[in-house]
C-alpha cells in the first residue's frame, strides 16, 4: 500500500527504488547513466521504473533529475552535466511509461527526504548541498522546496567563488562546484598522480589500469582507508566546502545545513575543515547565531527517496 518509484538521475548513475511511506526502500536498481543522449537516458529510466513495478504495485512515479526544472515540472530547461536543453522530460516519460510521472531536480529531492525522514526533520530553514559530479542545493523552508521565481533558486554550485578560477561545465569559470565536488577531488588527485609524486603513492596504485581516471569516489575510500595524501585533498575541498557555505549562510541565514551525496561519505574527514572554514569566514562571527553543519542520515540514496515521496504528494495535489 502506498508503494512509489523514486529515480535518482545523476551525472555518472541512475538509482532507483521503491519507497513506502515511511521513506524506507524495500527494493532498489540502478544503471550507469548513459552519456550524452537524452533518449537513453529515457530509455534506462523506464527500463528501471519497469523492472521495480513489475514486482509491486505502485501508486506514483517520481523523477529526481540532475538539471534545472522549470515551475510546472515539466521541462529540464538545462543540465551543465547532461544533454537536455529546455527537455520536455515528463511528457517524453509519460508516454514511454504510459503513466503520470512527476519531475523534480536532484537535490531538491534529496533535501526534501533529509527534511520528512532524516537529518533535517524539524529544521524550519533548511539548506542542503550534495556533493557529486556537481554541486547540487536545495532550500527547505516553512515546509516547502523553496524553488525561486523561475523554478531555478538554489544552483549554489554555480556561485563564482574564484573569478577565472576552473573552467565549468556550466560555461563559466571558478564555480563553487569546481572546488567543492566529487569531480573537484577526482580532478585534484590526478593532478597529484600526474606529478608523480611520493606522497602519491597510494593513489597511483589503487587507480584503474585499464585507463579510465581516478575518481573522487577513489580518493574518498582511500581517504577512509587513511592515506595520508587522499585525506590531504578531502581536507582541501572541505575548505572549500566551508567557504562556500560561509557565503549561503550571510545570504540565507538557514538553522542547519545538511552535506549530501557521495563525498558526503568521508563524513568528519570533510565535515571537519568544512566547520572550520566556515567558522573562519562567516560573516559577523561570534555575534550572530551559527548554522549547524551535518552529514545526511539518508545517504546517496537521498535523491531516490524524496523523488517518490514528493511524486505521493504532488501528483494528489495535481501538480
Ligand atoms: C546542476 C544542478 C544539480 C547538481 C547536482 C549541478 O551542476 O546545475 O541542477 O542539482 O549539479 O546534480
Ligand atoms: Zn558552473
Amino acid at each position: 500500500r502506498g508503494l512509489s518509484v523514486g529515480v535518482d538521475i545523476g551525472g555518472t548513475k541512475v538509482a532507483a527504488g521503491v519507497v513506502d511511506v515511511h521513506g524506507r526502500i524495500l527494493a532498489e536498481a540502478r544503471r550507469a547513466t548513459p552519456g550524452q543522449d537524452p533518449r537513453a537516458v529515457e530509455e534506462v529510466i523506464t527500463e528501471l521504473v519497469r523492472e521495480l513495478s513489475a514486482e509491486y504495485r505502485i501508486r506514483s512515479v517520481g523523477i529526481g533529475a540532475a538539471g534545472w526544472m522549470d515551475l510546472s515540472n515539466s521541462t529540464v530547461l538545462f543540465s551543465p552535466h547532461l544533454a537536455w536543453r529546455n527537455e520536455p522530460l515528463r511528457r517524453n516519460l509519460e508516454k514511454l511509461l504510459r503513466r503520470r510521472v512527476t519531475v523534480v531536480n536532484d537535490a531538491d529531492a534529496a533535501a526534501w527526504a533529509e527534511w520528512r525522514f532524516g537529518a533535517g526533520r524539524g529544521e524550519s530553514r533548511l539548506v542542503c548541498v550534495t556533493l557529486g559530479t556537481g554541486i547540487g542545493g536545495a532550500m527547505i523552508m516553512g515546509g516547502r522546496v523553496e524553488r525561486g521565481r523561475h523554478g531555478v533558486a538554489g544552483e549554489f554550485g554555480h556561485q563564482i567563488i574564484v573569478p577565472q578560477g576552473h573552467r565549468c561545465e556550466c560555461g563559466n569559470r571558478g564555480c563553487w562546484e569546481q572546488y567543492a565536488s566529487g569531480n573537484a577531488l577526482g580532478r585534484e588527485a590526478r593532478e597529484l598522480a600526474a606529478a608523480n609524486s611520493p606522497v602519491a603513492k597510494a593513489i597511483i596504485d589503487a587507480a584503474p589500469k585499464d585507463g579510465t581516471a581516478i575518481t573522487g569516489a577513489l580518493v574518498t575510500r582511500l581517504a577512509m582507508e587513511g592515506d595520508a595524501a587522499s585525506r590531504e585533498l578531502v581536507d582541501d575541498v572541505g575548505q572549500w566546502l566551508g567557504l562556500g557555505l560561509a557565503n549561503l549562510a550571510a545570504a540565507l541565514d538557514p538553522g542547519t545545513f545538511i552535506i549530501g551525496g557521495g563525498l558526503s561519505a568521508a563524513g568528519e574527514l570533510l565535515l571537519d575543515p568544512a566547520r572550520r572554514a566556515f567558522g573562519r569566514n562567516l560573516t559577523g562571527r561570534g555575534f550572530r547565531p551559527a548554522a549547524r553543519i551535518e552529514r545526511a542520515a539518508l545517504g546517496p540514496e537521498a535523491g531516490l527517496i524524496g523523488a517518490a515521496d514528493l511524486s505521493r504528494l504532488l501528483s494528489r495535489s495535481g501538480t
